[in-house]
């Protein structure tokens, strides 16, 4: 349990603490949960509130660039912040939560059930990283990938599309519950961009609809919810959040219905 606090100034002196005994604490609602793991193995953490440029919202051009240190309230009440992150922040059904939680904690925490995951992946967000050689630019979905490989990482912002057509969808059985889907479409210059939390199975890329829904774009929902049923790459079970024959349909289905709301077609 961790016995120390550092009040770093700069992300610079935060990333220099960080060890493997350190965690970082942004809004504290992951860290400081009942039975976190973060915090049960952690001596230190190494608060980030007082990290000079980091909650920052700034338009730029054709991007919109968070910091990571902005509370879902913040991005909700920010004119410069498109539509499709607000709706994504909403999915924090409580305000409470809403003004302590923080953008970069979301990632970093890599939720099965993550409220921003899936549509910072769709719209190919960015992620502004410091390690300790300096800082770089990786896609939100690399972030994920190497995670447990690329040592320690401190998010400094998110930079995200502001022209781009988005739709999301997520399902829990009340506001507050964890969700047992959540997945988000987005229209790049490529074509339909997919991806999902899925409880209890992952955050995921779903390619092999993707390059469907490109190639045939007048493919039926049957095609889509019977490629999902019999996909062998895709690890779900049964468990409280429903029966691996419900999750595949409710992927199948759920991703149909969001292309056919992208392409604007009546669903
Ligand atoms: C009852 C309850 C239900 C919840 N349900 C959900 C849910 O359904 N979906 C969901 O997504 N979340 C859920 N959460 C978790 C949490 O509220 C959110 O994920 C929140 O966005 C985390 O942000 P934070 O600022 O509070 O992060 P913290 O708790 O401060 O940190 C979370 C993790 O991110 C790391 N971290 C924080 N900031 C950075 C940074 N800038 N760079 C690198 N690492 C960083 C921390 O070290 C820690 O490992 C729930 C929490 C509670 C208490």
């Amino acid at each position: 349990m961790a016995t120390q606090l550092l009040m770093a100034k700069s992300p610079e002196e935060a990333i220099g603490a960080k060890n493997a005994s350190a965690v970082f604490i942004a809004g504290g609602t992951e860290v400081n949960r009942l039975g976190s793991d973060a915090a049960a193995a952690a001596d230190t953490l190494i608060s980030l509130k007082k990290c000079a440029g980091l909650n920052e919202i700034e338009d730029a051009g054709d991007m919109v660039r968070i910091g990571a240190m902005c509370t879902f309230q913040q991005i909700i009440e920010s004119a410069k912040v498109p539509e499709y992150l607000k709706e994504a922040a909403h999915f924090m059904a409580s305000r409470t939560k809403r003004n302590m939680a923080t953008i970069g904690g979301n990632i970093a925490a890599l939720r099965d059930d993550s409220y921003l995951l899936p549509v910072l992946f769709a719209v190919h967000a960015e992620l502004e990283i410091l390690k300790a050689g300096g800082t770089e630019s990786m896609p939100a979905y690399s972030y994920m990938e190497s995670a447990e490989s690329a040592g320690d990482m401190l998010i400094a912002a998110v930079s995200i599309p502001k022209d781009i057509k988005v739709v999301s969808k997520r399902y829990a059985n009340t506001a507050q519950s964890h969700a047992v889907l959540t997945m988000s479409a987005a229209m790049t210059g490529e074509g339909i961009s997919l991806y999902g939390a899925v409880k209890n199975v992952g955050l995921l890329y779903f390619c092999d609809l993707e390059k469907a829904f490109r190639e045939n774009p007048d493919i039926s929902e049957d095609e889509i919810v019977e490629m999902v049923r019999v996909c062998t790459g895709l690890e779900t079970a049964d468990d409280m959040f429903g029966s691996d024959a419900y999750k595949r349909y409710l992927i199948g289905v759920t991703a149909f219905g969001l292309h056919s709301k992208l392409a604007g077609k009546e669903v």
